[in-house]
């Protein structure tokens, strides 16, 4: 899609620090991270963010989960981690691209919000 910032960074437009990729996801670190590992997981088909996942694209969802078990291990946050979608302008979603935040490498609070 035309003026997508993750559609450009997938199709290499836009450079990233790639650390995943397959025929579904693309993932790479976040620009800005919040913890020691900040991976953004997404889906290669342009979805605009959870409030449109359907049967069509659900797929794409389940792929980025698989992708985040493959990163996790291979960033060692053996001892968990937190994923984190914000979806719309009151879920603070930024990127209008679906994408999953993995964090790790510190223990996080636990309060949601
Ligand atoms: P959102 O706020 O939409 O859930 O998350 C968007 C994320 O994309 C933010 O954490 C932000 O730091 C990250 N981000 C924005 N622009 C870029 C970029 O050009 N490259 C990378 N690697 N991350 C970006
Ligand atoms: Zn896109």
């Amino acid at each position: 899609m035309e003026d997508c910032l993750f559609c450009k960074i997938i199709a290499g437009e836009i450079p990233s620090t790639k650390v995943y990729e397959d025929e579904y996801v693309f993932a790479f670190r976040d620009i800005n991270p919040q913890t020691p590992v900040h991976v953004l997981v997404v889906p290669k088909e342009h979805v605009c963010c959870a409030a449109a996942v359907n049967g069509d694209n659900s797929v794409y969802v389940a792929k980025c989960f698989e992708a985040i078990a493959k990163i996790a291990k291979a960033e060692g946050l053996d001892n968990g981690f937190r994923v984190i979608n914000n979806c719309g302008e009151d879920g603070g979603q930024t990127v209008m691209h679906l994408h999953f935040h993995l964090l790790g490498g510190v223990k996080l609070g636990d309060k949601m919000i």
